[in-house]
């Protein structure tokens, strides 16, 4: 039987072959390696997609968390409150800088930050809070952001958000945010990308600056940089999939639908819980996550990658139980909706290019793993 993937890069490839091996023939021409024209193309592309002012390529969606945390003045020794629930990045490009990650749970139906506890872990020495939107959806940012005292800056980690909105507002209008295009992200490159997005004109610039050894203009150093740069063959890659992005972001919302069809059965019955999207909430679905309370859910996933369906665990270990973050302190039991969250999900195999027969074989050998 066919395997049926977590997410289906060469599908989503044979859709834009030829535009992406003229574009890399335009680049080839130029010799326009690192930043460029395509670069610069992008970047005004994704702002508009995106409705914010600016956005600047960097290398990764770490560097972009990091340099966003440093732009709005986050420095060694500072707190940001994240989420314990998210991908490792997020606390990465934090404890890189020198700062301190402060964890705080998340909420029990979305996974996502919860923002009483965000506000309630800020001190006087918090410099910066980061939501994360995870899995597709927009964590509540305009309350907690207007909520927060004065000295206190959102960051927002959007590297699974492309597209998505709430209450009709984009990642990073107003604010600042930070996005990987990672190639398994709904917006994907062939290889490492990322970019920073803000309205503020000074901050892009710093970023811009930061990203690029501390300049603005050929050897001027202004400020000790870095190098982390957008690449113009990625770029090419970025055009072609950003033209469909609201395409394939749709067929992902119809897939999802689809699943809330299929599974409403094993919802009902309790052996699923179904993800929810309220109201204002424009969902992507860069991952369609389900919890199986009552399940041995690493045997479930097993058993499902078994017969051919790849399902994944977005994430398995919270941020303060892995040994990388032991030293924070946080024994098991201390964020328990991050625990029971890294428990009890798993994720089904969701991508624009996922067929309604797909999702039916997903949904009976689930249905037959859970009994
Ligand atoms: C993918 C991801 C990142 C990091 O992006 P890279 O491009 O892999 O460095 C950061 N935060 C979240 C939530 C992510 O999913």
């Amino acid at each position: 039987m066919d395997q049926i993937p977590l997410v289906d890069l060469a599908a989503a490839h044979a859709e834009i072959a030829d535009e992406i091996r003229t574009g890399f023939d335009r680049v080839l021409a130029r010799t326009a390696f690192v930043g460029g024209e395509e670069v610069a193309a992008f970047e005004r592309e994704y702002a508009a997609f995106g409705g914010v002012a600016h956005c600047v390529g960097v290398a990764n969606g770490t560097d972009a968390v990091e340099l966003a945390l440093r732009a709005v003045g986050v420095q060694a020794g500072d707190e940001v409150v994240l989420p314990a629930n998210t991908f490792i990045a997020t606390a990465g490009a934090t404890a890189r800088l020198g700062a301190r990650p402060v964890l705080v749970d998340c909420l029990p139906d979305s996974y996502l930050i919860d923002p009483d506890a965000a506000l309630a872990a800020v001190t006087a020495a918090t410099r910066a809070v980061v939501p994360v939107h995870l899995y597709g959806l927009l964590a509540p940012v305009a309350g907690l952001a207007a909520a927060l005292p004065s000295h206190v800056r959102v960051v927002e980690d959007a590297a699974q958000s492309q597209g998505a909105t709430r209450d009709g507002r984009t990642p990073g209008s107003g604010g600042i945010a930070a996005t990987s295009f990672y190639p398994g992200k709904n917006l994907g490159a062939y290889g490492d990308a990322g970019a920073v997005l803000t309205d503020d004109a000074e901050l892009a610039a710093t970023v811009r600056s930061l990203a690029n050894h501390g300049s603005t203009v050929k050897y001027r150093h202004d400020i000790a940089g870095f190098n982390s740069r957008l690449d113009g063959l990625q770029a090419v890659v970025l055009r072609a999939k950003l033209a469909r992005l609201g395409a394939w972001n749709q067929a992902r919302r119809d897939a999802a639908v689809r699943y809330q069809e299929l599974l409403a059965d094993l919802a009902a019955a309790g052996r699923v819980v179904l993800p929810g999207v309220g109201e204002g909430e424009a969902h992507v679905w860069h991952l369609y996550v389900v919890r199986v309370p009552g399940a041995d859910r690493d045997a479930v996933v097993g058993k499902l990658n078994a017969a051919g369906i790849g399902a994944g665990i977005h994430y398995p270990t919270p941020v303060h139980l892995t040994d990388a973050f032991a030293h924070l302190g946080h024994g098991r039991g201390s964020f328990p909706q991050a625990e029971r969250a890294a428990e009890e999900i798993l994720s089904l195999p969701l991508h624009p290019h996922l067929t309604a027969d797909q999702q039916q074989r997903v949904v009976d050998a689930l249905a037959g793993v859970l009994g």
